[in-house]
């Protein structure tokens, strides 16, 4: 079996807890990451971790003359595309850099991996590409609608996948898409690690938890939820990475040579929602961060975020279906292990 993965964007929050899940289900990883949003150090502790030096190239996917040098040095069976911008305030002030990247950059390494005849991809999608959902909770099937550069450099990207696979059907390409990934590594060793004040909610209640931050603000209190805030599918990072798993092990059992060693089925495009079905609102988290890490978290309530919608969580059935993957840890688990990774690391990979 060709078992040999590049990992583009694995020194990254998702990318690193993904390389120890692909090592434990025996790929074998190659790191490739400009080091833009992350660190050296969390390819250092993932190397600990799986008592192996994980193979890491420092580079763009945007430059095409490294990306051949490490295609005609290795067999890959396939690539985990993680390599991306993620910051929707900062796509909205810097849309071009945003597209460059994400939508430039995944061009870049469609067209190296079409020289080198790498025709299997898992790209890192988003539930941003479907928008302010009519219908809960959201299936693959549903409209998709963008509201910032940030969602829609993704969907530009799944478009460009789907195209793709009209054009030449030996292409499988599997857009995952992704609900509120939070938590760290049971460890405590590795977790997200954001470079300023937090965006997302998950690190900023344990950014207040540790005393970094002095009070959360709750964006809104009036969505007609449960109790009024937003309601998002929260997804343990580690139940992610074993999602990146199923979807390579997926791509190899339709990939694999028949008997008689000719045919080889491809996937085509294909779009999964990673997410756990069930949603949970911001007051439900603050409550449940706080008993599990024993920390008072302090809020307030302030208008709402321009652009959030009320409510978003997964249908998770297709990936049930098809992956045989589904969610297992819970919203204390991922407490628990955020507030674990904040306390053992209150200044993330930076060690001075
Ligand atoms: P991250 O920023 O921690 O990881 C992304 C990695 O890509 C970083 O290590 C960064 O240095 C690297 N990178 C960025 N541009 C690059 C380039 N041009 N060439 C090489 N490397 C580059 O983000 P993450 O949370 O791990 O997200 C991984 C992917 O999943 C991203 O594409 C993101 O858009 C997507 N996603 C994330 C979330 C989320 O909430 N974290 C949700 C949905 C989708
Ligand atoms: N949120 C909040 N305060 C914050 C950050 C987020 O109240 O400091 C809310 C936000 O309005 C949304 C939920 O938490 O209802 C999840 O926000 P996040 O940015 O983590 O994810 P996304 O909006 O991308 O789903």
């Amino acid at each position: 079996m060709k078992n040999k993965i590049l990992v583009t964007g694995g020194a990254g929050y998702i990318g690193s807890h993904t390389c120890i899940a692909l090592h434990e289900a025996g790929y074998e990883v190659v790191v490739y990451d400009n080091l833009s949003n992350s660190s050296r150090e969390a390819i250092n502790r993932v190397s600990t971790l799986i008592g192996q030096t994980i193979e890491f190239i420092e580079g763009d996917v945007r430059d095409a003359e490294l990306l051949r040098k490490v295609f005609a040095s290795h067999e890959f069976f396939g690539v985990i595309h993680f390599a991306g911008l993620k910051a929707v305030g900062e796509s909205v002030a810097k849309p071009l850099l945003y597209y460059n990247n994400n939508a430039g950059g995944t061009i870049t390494l469609l067209e190296v991996m079409a020289e080198y005849s790498v025709k299997n991809l898992v790209f890192s999608s988003s539930a941003t590409v479907y928008g302010d959902p009519e219908i809960l909770p959201i299936d693959e099937k549903s409209k998709r609608a963008c509201t910032n550069p940030y969602g829609q450099s993704k969907l530009t990207v799944e478009h460009i996948l789907e195209d793709l696979t009209v054009s030449d059907d030996s292409w499988s390409l599997i857009a995952l898409r992704y609900f509120n990934p939070v938590g760290a590594h049971p460890s405590g060793q590795i977790g997200e690690d954001p470079n300023d004040i937090p965006n997302n909610l998950m690190p900023y209640i344990s950014q207040v938890a540790i005393g970094k931050l002095n009070k959360l603000s709750i964006f809104g209190n009036d969505y007609p939820t449960i109790d009024g805030t937003g309601v998002r599918d929260f997804i343990h990072v580690t139940d992610l990475a074993q999602g990146h798993v199923a979807a390579l092990n997926y791509l190899d059992k339709q990939t694999r040579p028949s008997e008689d060693g000719t045919a080889q089925n491809s996937v085509g495009f294909l779009p999964i929602n990673l997410g756990t079905g069930k949603g949970t609102s911001v007051l439900e988290l603050v409550s449940v961060f706080s008993e599990v890490s024993g920390q008072t978290i302090p809020y307030q309530f302030t208008d709402r975020r321009v652009g959030d919608i009320a409510s978003c969580y997964a249908s998770a059935d297709k990936a049930k279906n098809l992956l045989e993957w589904q969610a297992e840890l819970s919203i204390a688990d991922m407490c628990r292990d955020t507030w674990h990774w904040q306390s053992m690391n209150p200044n993330g990979y930076n060690l001075s």
